[in-house]
């Protein structure tokens, strides 16, 4: 009971404290800017405070092992400032990879051996007031604990992030399944507390076709009900499917009848859903400004976007931390430069060989510098990679002091299509036994190619090799797509939203065609096509 007292007052509170849009943002100059004075401290307090003052810690088994303290780490900040202290501490074995952390593989160093649970990630400090799921189906279970308080703080970032694209008043529209994940009901929230509420919430996946349990629900339905008694409603889930991307088109070319710009926030193929329907409709969408997140913003689908006048600005965000990274509003030779928010996350990357692969890559790793976030990150991975640049840039973001420009963002555990996203360890069960068992063969009969077509849209091959003869391929893809539905049996799933969104668009095909081996001549159950310059190192 006692947390849905918590919940209703944290809600309530938040609320009242709502701030017109030009207040937002001057307020998020001024705190972004202390915030970035006081990185340091605030990191070591940190620090100080949730790790080597918190027995449960389990950075501590790490640090103790090479005898490291809080006074030598003090030391290494002030004299060589964050990221070196990070690179640092990853040289002797303190960090964590996104395997460890998950608790898939045993963190093993010299001489200790140990496993760790998401849990004992989660910030002692935070109080809990509403759990939301990240786009990723993890079987461990990845709920993010996030309260109204980290919520106030989040929104200051999309108050600058709108300003500088010319946006902070502009209409809003959200494109995000409507259970169980986060941007959908975070962004309605976050920028209804800058005084800009999204007009319009499209949800590509229907309520009644999903099980969610009930207290996520009413959760969800008291957030509406008690905006609507401060005269505040939020915008309702309205169904709008894959293949309603026109519904979208609509919506921006009629309010851009009467508004300069407009904003969608959506994931970034259905970005590039709403611009094709928007070509084929004859509807001028030019002046819309796609927010895009949930996945890479490759240069295809920067380019299809671009192709009808709108723009794309790449928007990154793990869901152990929010969003930590957006574009900004000059021209980069990448498609996704993105600002780290580097008052609230430090960022290095290391080499990490990727399992079932024979590549190489930068991992990141993150670290958590502020005390509202929910996981308490150092120098742990996210199963993400890419390139970590400094400077080059003259807009708002890099004035306040985020200089570290992150681009070629790319996972490398995870399935990712239409914004939703399936970890390595389910699929590769399904190709590599559940397949074979029902349709026979072997396990490298069956295999996943992705590929991105001409419009950026990514597609999945489901190679079955002609070696094993008829097989009704209808049959096969249903298979495929219960068996990841499956993967997770919990009704709070991301797999619900994914299955349905991935039926939606029939991205998976059945083709029938021996697997493709990798250079090195192995053949592995997934297969990426490398239609652009892809930032891997093949060893
Ligand atoms: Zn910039």
């Amino acid at each position: 009971m006692q947390k849905y007292i918590r919940f209703v007052n944290g809600l309530r509170g938040f609320i009242k404290s709502r701030m017109e849009p030009e207040e937002a943002l001057e307020s998020a100059r001024t705190l972004l800017k202390k915030r970035m004075a006081a990185r340091e401290d605030n990191f070591l307090n940190l620090v100080e405070k949730s790790i080597f003052h918190y027995s449960r810690s389990p950075y501590l088994k790490l640090l103790e092992l090479r005898r490291i303290g809080f006074n030598d780490l003090k030391s290494w900040v002030l004299q060589n400032g964050i990221e070196a202290s990070l690179r640092t501490l990853q040289g002797e074995g303190v960090y964590f990879t996104v395997d460890e952390f998950k608790g898939k593989t045993p963190v093993v160093r010299k001489g200790i051996q140990f496993v760790c649970e998401e849990a004992m990630f989660d910030n002692p400090f935070l109080s809990y007031v509403y759990e939301v799921r990240s786009g990723a189906t993890r079987s461990a279970g990845t709920r993010i604990r996030i309260d109204f308080d980290y919520l106030r703080h989040r929104c200051l970032y999309d108050a600058v992030l709108l300003n500088t694209h010319g946006c902070l008043t502009a209409p809003i529209a959200n494109w995000f399944p409507v259970f169980p994940g986060a941007p959908g009901i975070n962004s309605s929230l976050r920028f209804a507390h800058i005084g800009n509420r999204a007009q319009r919430w499209f949800s590509q996946v229907g309520e009644d076709r999903l099980k969610v349990n009930w207290e996520k629900k009413w959760g969800t339905r008291l957030i509406f009900a008690i905006h609507n008694l401060y005269g505040y409603p939020l915008a309702e889930p309205e169904y709008a499917s894959l293949n309603d991307a026109h519904k979208l088109a609509e919506w921006a070319s009629q309010v851009l009848n009467e508004h300069p710009t407009c904003v969608i926030y959506t994931f970034a193929a259905s970005a590039v859903r709403v611009c094709i329907a928007a070509a084929e409709a004859h509807l001028n969408i030019k002046g819309t400004k796609f927010l895009v997140t949930g996945e890479p913003l490759t240069p295809q689908k920067k380019r299809e976007i671009e192709s009808v006048g709108a723009s794309a600005i790449p928007v990154y965000g793990i869901s152990e931390a929010g969003v930590i990274a957006a574009g900004c509003d000059k021209v980069h030779t990448t498609s996704d430069h993105c600002h780290l928010y580097k008052d609230t996350t430090a960022l290095i990357t290391h080499k990490h060989k990727v399992l079932h692969s024979d590549m190489t890559v930068d991992s990141y790793l993150f670290t958590s510098l502020l005390y509202e976030s929910p996981k308490l990150l150092l120098n742990v991975g996210m199963g993400d990679y890419g390139e970590i640049s400094s400077g080059g840039c003259d807009c708002e973001f890099a004035s306040i002091g985020f200089d570290t420009n992150i681009s070629g963002i790319r996972s490398y555990e995870k399935l990712t299509g239409e914004g939703v996203t399936f970890v390595d360890t389910d699929f590769i069960r399904i190709i590599e036994k559940d397949l074979p068992e029902k349709f026979g063969g072997r396990s490298t009969d069956y295999q996943l190619v992705e590929e991105e077509d001409s419009k950026g849209l990514t597609q999945l091959q489901l190679l079955v090799s002609p070696r094993i003869g008829p097989v009704n391929e209808g049959e096969v893809l249903n298979r495929f797509m219960v068996l990841l539905r499956k993967a997770e049996d919990s009704p709070e799933s991301w797999a619900q939203s994914g299955t349905e969104m991935w039926k939606q668009s029939k991205m998976v095909r059945i083709k029938r065609d021996y697997p493709i081996p990798t250079a090195s001549g192995k053949i592995l159950p997934f297969h990426l096509l490398k239609t652009e310059k892809q930032q891997m190192v093949n060893v």
